[in-house]
């Protein structure tokens, strides 16, 4: 670690980085704080220099109160994330981008029915990768957006299916060195990486998040396995034994309450030059394609838009867009299944009927556990 000299405050929320942080920068003023620094005490201290050494997850909201702080000077150092060992000194003049997916390849060894992004359904004109070019590109104008992004999960279809799998981690690490980067997979291909390869993941600071589905279940140890023997730490899911059908037929006129109860909401993803708000609204061409249907296909920024900024995107994907008129509140269980080729799925797969208890009922209901199952979510993500 570099010292820093121009830090007149360390805000910190971990007392055993004390000593750590001291040696770094021996001039400051130490603040301990148990979750977040006060808005107007920060604001002051700001223009005199801080270093905000706190869990990844806080920083987001910690820099907020400093948008347009004249003078600010601001290092964060979420050492949580291993690759951010030094601190990073960050432009206030852009947001940090909470969560953020990739799909680096398109199709999937699952085939699973109603599989979330349609990667049973994918037969994009741009074939089954995401150029690595093209991503890397994507990646650095997002970087020109938002000066940070909290999670990045790289993932499909299923992302080992792609042969650079360690590029495209690596290149995002390199790009947002302050992220929590993770690699969401079925785990079947698991142990068939090379040596070499998941040693670049374990290098690049990259976890896999794990889909718990039945074949998946049926492999756990061995998967757990290769894992700890590579050092590359993972993360099993609940095991899936159910989908959601979560499509309505007809829309409905109002979009605000499947967007105001929805759980997905954060779960912008960006390919292609494009940021859409969840995958849904991104993913939702391929159902278009297959069966002949007409839902919206709009819902997306262009990342290289003249003018666009990072608080533009954040405030635009903070609302209701045209998709959620054709989101239903996900209640219509089924059993998993795979194999399901394009072939072979059916439009009944996703969609629901338009009822009154899948437009208005639904949404109550998922209301009602949204809370519960943000707390629970903060609560798992914390502990990962
Ligand atoms: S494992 Fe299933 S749900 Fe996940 S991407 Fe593949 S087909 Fe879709
Ligand atoms: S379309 Fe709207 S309601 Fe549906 S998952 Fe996306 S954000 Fe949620």
């Amino acid at each position: 670690m570099r010292i820093l000299e121009r830090i007149a405050f360390v805000y910190y929320d971990d007392k055993k980085r004390f000593p750590a942080l001291q040696k770094l920068c021996p001039q400051a003023e130490f603040r301990f704080v148990k979750d977040l620094p006060a808005a107007d005490a920060l604001r002051e201290a700001a223009a005199q220099g801080v270093l905000l050494a706190l869990e990844n997850r806080k920083l987001r909201a910690a820099v907020l109160p400093l948008r347009d702080a004249p003078g600010a000077r601001l290092y964060v150092l979420p050492y949580d994330v291993r690759s951010a060992a030094d601190p990073v000194g960050i432009d206030l003049s852009k947001p940090r981008l909470d969560y953020m997916e990739t799909e680096i390849t398109r199709v999937c060894n699952l085939n699973c029915r109603g599989c979330c992004d349609f990667s049973n359904l994918a037969n994009e004109p741009g074939g089954k990768f995401y150029d690595y070019d093209r991503y890397v590109s994507d990646l650095r104008q997002m970087k020109k957006l938002f000066w940070g992004i909290e999670k990045i999960r790289i993932m499909g279809g299923e992302p080992l299916l792609n042969p650079r799998l360690a590029e495209y981690a690596e290149a995002a690490r390199e790009i947002f060195p302050d992220s929590d980067l993770r690699i969401v997979t079925n785990g079947l291909l698991l142990s068939g990486l090379s040596a070499d390869v998941l040693a670049r993941v374990k290098a690049a600071d990259c976890s896999f998040d794990i889909s718990n589905y039945p074949p998946t279940h049926r492999k756990k140890a061995e998967i757990l396995h290769t894992l700890k023997n590579a050092g590359v730490a993972c993360n099993f899911s609940v095991p899936m034994r159910f989908f959601f059908r979560n499509i309505l037929e007809v829309p409905v006129d109002d979009p605000a309450p499947a967007f105001n109860n929805c759980i997905f909401t954060h779960c912008h993803m960006m390919g292609d030059g494009k940021l859409a708000p969840c995958s849904y609204a991104y993913c939702i061409s391929r159902f278009n394609r297959r069966f002949g249907a007409s839902y919206p296909e709009t819902d997306f920024v262009d990342l290289y838009a003249e003018g666009l900024n990072g608080w533009d995107i954040r405030q635009a994907f903070s609302q209701p867009h045209e998709f959620c008129r054709c989101c239903g509140s996900g209640i219509i269980p089924f059993r998993w299944k795979g194999g399901v080729h394009s072939s072979d799925a059916k439009k009944e797969d996703w969609q629901i009927r338009r009822s009154f208890i899948n437009t208005t009922l639904a949404p109550k209901a998922q209301r009602l556990v949204k809370n519960a199952a943000m707390t629970l979510r903060a609560r798992i993500q914390k502990k990962q």
